[in-house]
């Protein structure tokens, strides 16, 4: 099928089952035959979640844009008195999750923001302990590794301590944010005040030793090179063999308008479909590979779903932090949307929870 393909021994490897390494993955990137690398993607893709297709019934919840750290990636922080900064209380963001609750039936509040270094560490338990005790029924996903390594300076109490106060707080899991690309040389133009790599990965190291599950991310499509992007892939396999406790790795396309780097073109949609198709090649020991529609529009999140992705995240409802930074998608869909779009691509479409527990499937 492939007689012509510069693959060729890729392709033999990925139909033998053996682990692809730093010069396959090179070789991947620097291709440009997508289609041999979706079909390979997708191969692996049906022997580990056959025809399925997973969403989540969820809300994202952004408790404050005012942050410390001034990324040239993101558009979505500011200082305290830039016009648009906000904060909510405690009591405001239970409320808008209780909004959220009226329409449909959420299962998972996705909780991520700034530093804010006017609110003390407590507002970050004191929130999760709010939200738990008015909707015990929801799976509290909350804090990036960076928030958590920011609050754990906070607390003075470490990582593992840090975690424990969140966890009795009502932290169920981690999102998978604030990874960007591991490189520090990446890392020095895109987000220089952040944790490095090696606390990124400590902080999920010490959350899956604890026994909670996360998520990994990669952002992609700004000043990286294929040797970022592949140098981050493995190291997030690694930590993976060691711990076992990434759930889904989600690629994220770079969305440069109204950031520090507006002045970049941002990924492709052939860029997008091959950095997904080589996610689900090179991690071939995290059992999911999301297409984040936000990211990348609800037309292209569907065709992944070809290309090695067997999530396509959730209903989402008031996304903030990739519109501050021009998406066009909506911030939000409804469960049918997602029902629907998965069928006509092909795929079974189940609703998970966020530990990946099937909750109902449209056979
Ligand atoms: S990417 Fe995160 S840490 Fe960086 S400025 Fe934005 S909100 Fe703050």
């Amino acid at each position: 099928m492939f007689e012509n393909s510069q693959l060729k021994d890729i392709i033999e490897k990925v139909e033998a089952g053996q682990r692809l390494g730093f010069e396959d993955g090179m070789r991947l990137f620097e291709s440009d035959e997508l289609y041999t690398i979706g079909y390979l993607a997708d191969r692996v893709r049906r022997q580990k979640n056959g025809r399925v297709a997973y969403f989540v019934v969820n809300r994202h919840l952004n408790p404050t844009n005012v942050c410390y750290a001034r990324c040239t990636l993101c558009a979505f922080g500011v200082t305290k008195k830039d016009a648009t900064a906000y904060t909510y209380s405690i009591e405001d963001a239970v409320e808008r999750a209780r909004e959220t609750l009226g329409r449909e039936s959420i299962t998972e509040l996705h909780i991520v923001g700034g530093m804010n270094a006017s609110l003390p560490w407590t507002y970050y338990t004191g929130l999760l302990t709010a939200l738990k005790q008015a909707f015990p029924q929801l799976h509290l996903k909350a804090y990036t590794a960076v928030e958590i390594a920011w609050l754990a300076r906070l607390t003075g109490k470490g990582i593992e301590g840090t975690l424990e106060l969140l966890r009795a707080a009502g932290l169920d899991s981690l999102p998978g944010g604030g990874a960007e690309i591991f490189a520090d040389e990446v890392r020095e133009k895109i987000c220089d005040h952040k944790i490095g790599a090696d606390d990124w990965l400590a902080v999920h190291r010490a959350a899956h030793k604890m026994g909670l599950v996360s998520n990994a991310t990669m952002l992609y499509g700004h000043v990286e090179e294929p040797r970022h992007r592949v140098d981050h892939l493995l190291r997030l396999r690694a930590l993976q063999d060691e711990t076992g406790g990434f759930q889904a790795f989600i690629p994220l396309a770079f969305h440069p308008e109204n950031t520090q780097l507006a002045n970049l073109p941002g990924p492709t949609g052939f860029d997008d479909l091959r950095t997904l198709a080589i996610s689900r090649l090179l991690l071939d020991n995290f059992p999911h590979i999301k297409a984040y529609w936000i990211q990348i529009g609800m037309k292209l999140a569907q065709v992944a779903l070809h290309f090695g992705a067997d999530d396509i995240d959730g209903t989402i409802v008031d996304e903030k932090i990739t519109h501050a930074a021009g998406a066009t998608s909506a911030a939000g869909v409804p469960r049918d949307d997602l029902v629907g779009l998965i069928r006509q691509a092909g795929f079974i479409p189940v609703q998970r929870d966020t530990v990946y527990r099937e909750l109902r499937r449209w056979d």
